[in-house]
């Protein structure tokens, strides 16, 4: 094993360890810290739930996840977190990426989110959605982790002990030697953690190879995407053309829709047009109907037992009414738990492969389903790749957040598996 990540959230992990996967490592995403080794595997992404965990907790999860990385013998090491720099001045990205270093016993990294494909940008230590500057965006609002200021060296300076500096883009333009060449003096200069600028993919692959020799690196999924290269070039990495190869898996196939997203709305209303569909009617389960078993009726009588979609999906005003009579935290639970039910309910039954919408549903769904890691296969659309549980009776997974994915999303991902 090669390379050792840690996602401080579930769907950004599999945003990593899909690009990584196209990149040519095998690799395994697993949910928490595993317990024993993960086998044929280049990278591995440990996923945790730490963004919005108190810091301590969330130093503790990562350092527990460095060490059974170490324990695997990767020899680089990568703090995943989102793009938008999802954080508070109580952190968690400053006291995580400070608890790796000490931990490590390093004196310099760097932190990128940028992420071009994806509307990110860093030009002079500021961070751009699209064309506003985060602190204009709809980060602005965000619940947990409202980002009101777009500069990430003040931001990341108010969450560590390290003194944060600069790269900028004028130097990142210059390449991979001149990157290196400006990290080298920031860390002579007392600089421990270095922001740095990148507009395209052009520039993250630079940045990617000026960190090759880098213990630890820290940013968004974007700038992996220079690392399978460093591999390929220091001779560790073979050239891997089925590194995204997943196992042929039979049996039926199923999506289960619990994101209310506009993209899963259009996208469940698309498959509605040809295909068969069972709503879940939530009032009714909210009054106590066995909507599992009819689900599960429901499956078993279709014909030639077709791909179905099992969905709560719903448009806003409605998830609104339904929240504002039964209150929004157990609505939500209550579906998680029925549609994860009616989910073990298909697997019993011989359903083999799922779609999953929604980050909560996909992990209600996973957990239920008592999946601990999934190897990844190839992408369906940016950030959503194929996956296969590692299990001796595995099952194929795509688990999509809730606004990823083009309309065809669900015919799509099928299709990809044939
Ligand atoms: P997304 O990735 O779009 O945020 P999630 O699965 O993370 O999707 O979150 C959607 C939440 O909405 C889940 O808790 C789910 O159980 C809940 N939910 C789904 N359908 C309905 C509905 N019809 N009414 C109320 N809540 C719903």
């Amino acid at each position: 094993m090669l390379l050792g990540c840690i996602a401080d959230d579930f769907t950004g992990g599999t945003d990593l360890a899909s690009m990584l996967a196209t990149g040519g490592m095998r690799t395994v995403q697993t949910i928490g810290v595993p317990e024993g080794r993960i086998d044929s595997a280049d990278a591995v992404v440990v996923a945790l739930k730490s963004r919005t965990a108190p810091p301590t907790q969330a130093v503790a999860e990562s350092l527990a996840a460095l060490r059974w990385l170490q324990a695997q013998g990767c020899r680089q090491f990568f703090f995943k977190y989102c793009s938008t720099f999802d954080s508070t001045p109580a952190g968690n990205i400053g006291p995580v990426i400070d608890a790796l270093m000490d931990a490590l016993g390093l004196s310099f990294t760097i932190a990128c989110p940028a992420y071009p494909d994806n509307g990110r940008t860093v030009y002079r230590g500021h961070l751009f959605v699209g064309s506003q500057l985060l602190s204009d965006s709809g980060m602005k609002d965000h619940p947990l982790t409202p980002m009101t200021d777009a500069n990430l060296v003040r931001v990341l300076q108010a969450q560590t002990r390290q003194r944060v500096g600069l790269i900028g883009h004028d130097t990142v333009v210059t390449g991979a030697a001149g990157i290196l060449d400006a990290c080298k003096a920031a860390a002579t200069t007392g600089i421990g953690i270095t922001i740095v600028d990148a507009l395209s993919t052009a520039d993250l692959h630079a940045i990617g190879r000026a960190c090759a020799e880098l213990p630890l690196l820290t940013g968004g999924s974007g700038i992996a995407l220079g690392l399978p290269d460093n591999f390929r070039r220091s001779g560790e990495l073979p050239d891997r053309a089925a590194a995204g190869a997943l196992p042929r898996i039979d049996g039926a196939a199923a999506i289960i829709a619990g994101s209310c997203s506009t993209a899963t709305n259009a996208q469940v209303a698309r498959w509605l047009q040809t295909r068969p569909g069972f709503r879940v009617d939530v009032r009714r389960l909210l009054a106590g109907a066995d909507i599992v078993g009819e689900a599960l009726d429901w499956q078993s009588r279709q014909a030639r037992r077709d791909p179905v979609l099992v969905y709560a999906t719903s448009t806003p005003e409605e998830v609104r009414a339904v929240q504002s009579e039964a209150g929004a935290e157990q609505t939500g639970q209550r579906v998680e738990t029925a549609l994860a039910e009616i989910a073990a309910g298909l697997a019993q039954t011989g359903t083999r492969k799922f779609v999953i919408a929604g980050g909560e549903t996909s992990g209600a769904v996973v957990k239920r389903l008592g999946i601990r890691a999934l190897r990844i296969g190839p992408a369906i659309d940016p950030g959503v790749p194929w996956t296969c549980s590692v299990a001796t009776q595995p099952l194929a997974l795509a688990l999509k957040s809730g606004n990823f994915g083009s309309v065809d999303f669900f015919e799509k991902a099928l299709n990809r598996l044939q």
